[in-house]
């Protein structure tokens, strides 16, 4: 894609001036002012299905994609990764979730590591959580990678959830002390991102942390912003605001869509921050949310059934008589983070192997199968839209 890290002329609006970052470097990618804002994507595919994985790095590689997650929870997923960087040269990055200590493991296939505040709580409760930070970090020190601090509204860090029941307040604060840890370990190759479902807590976490920490490069995503065409129009409520104040060096839109059409991520992130540089603009200031609001997961290698994609498309066909309620849906591909992610919906739906767990706000209501689980949906939207007299 074109550089854009020079201020851009783009005609009756103001130019556009990224903020003067630091630069930190993914293999040969800058990421950050002095580098292209650059366009991230992740496989929804099984880790440890090798043939599946590569084909979807290629693809995603094929359409641009700078950077490609790959979610590692396992030692057996570790000894995939292997072969996989055995037929590929892109710039890789792990997903680490509470299994901090593969990150030696996965150090010599990859150029950067991401890792969840709010997820390094669950394991080893006995060791600090800074101690756990330590160990990343000396492993980022040993083999020269990118870390990336990847705070999430629907697994904070529990601590400070106690503390701040808002969550923007809560995000900034976790985000602010792993800043600390790093910088205290004299480590400064990191970005941050702070990401929610939500594009106007994306596009309100993101303005203020960039005036706190004007020197570190900020990853842009807006969460499990679903199935196109609203997947796109979230995404773009929060993008197009923030690029066109210079904040995002580097960025992922995150969409349901199947493993073959998983390349729409990439084309459609570049399209945006060509749309923004060139001064066209689609999405409205603040994102309204009058009518039904559905929130998917983008999948990823961690999806408990195939069935997922499948799934949320049916939702999305089922809930189209409801358009006009005021209702928040989330469907979830896995345990990882449909449970948390689910808490906020109105209904929330999230995937074990053979059922669906299906909630009511934090309230489970019952598990039920992939055939049964779309007109229990449905009876439980009639419901609530009764109650509420929506
Ligand atoms: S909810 Fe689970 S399956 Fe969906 S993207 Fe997140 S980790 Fe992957």
């Amino acid at each position: 894609m074109s550089d854009t890290s020079s201020p851009v002329n783009i005609g009756s609006t103001p130019r556009i001036m990224r903020r003067p970052t630091r630069s930190v470097r993914v293999g040969d990618l800058v990421i950050g002012h002095a580098g292209p804002i650059s366009v991230q994507s992740m496989c929804a595919t099984k880790t440890q299905d090798l043939a599946a994985t590569t084909r979807q790095i290629a693809l995603l590689q094929e359409h641009g994609a700078d950077i490609i997650r790959i979610a590692i929870d396992s030692r057996r997923d570790v000894e995939a990764l292997a072969e996989i960087r055995k037929q590929t040269n892109a710039r890789l990055v792990v997903d680490l979730q509470e299994s901090y200590k593969l990150a030696k493991s996965v150090a010599p296939y990859v150029q950067k590591i991401r890792y969840n505040p709010g997820h390094l709580y669950h394991h080893e409760k006995d060791t600090p959580v800074q101690e756990k930070v330590k160990y990343i970090v000396s492993v980022a020190k040993e083999h020269e990678l990118a870390l990336r601090i990847g705070v999430n509204f629907g697994s904070l860090d529990p601590a400070q959830a106690e503390n701040d029941a808002d969550p923007i307040e809560v995000a900034l604060t976790s985000a602010r002390e792993h800043i600390g840890y790093l910088e205290d370990l004299g480590f400064t190759n990191y970005v941050v991102s702070l990401k929610s479902s939500d594009p106007n807590d994306v596009l309100e976490i993101n303005s203020r942390f960039a005036e706190l920490f004007p020197e570190i490069p900020i990853h842009l995503g807006v969460t499990e912003a679903g199935m196109l065409p609203m997947g796109e129009i979230k995404t773009r409520v929060a993008f197009e605001n923030l690029l066109a104040r210079g904040i995002g060096d580097t960025l992922r839109v995150s969409l349901t869509l199947p493993h073959s059409e998983k390349y729409q991520e990439v084309l459609i992130a570049k399209k945006i921050v060509q749309d923004v540089y060139a001064g066209r603009f689609r999405s409205v200031p603040r994102f309204d949310h009058s009518g039904l609001n559905i929130i998917s997961c983008p999948s990823c290698s961690r999806v408990e059934n195939e069935a997922f994609v499948d799934l949320a498309q049916k939702v999305k066909a089922m809930t189209q008589e409801f358009a006009e309620k005021k209702l928040t849906i989330a469907v979830m591909g896995c345990r990882v983070n449909g449970p948390g992610e689910t808490d906020d919906a109105d209904l929330g739906l999230w995937c074990a192997p053979s059922h669906v767990n299906l909630k009511k706000g934090s309230t489970l209501l019952g598990q039920f199968s992939y055939e049964e689980i779309v007109p229990k949906l449905r009876a439980e939207m009639s419901k609530l839209v009764e109650e509420r007299g929506l």
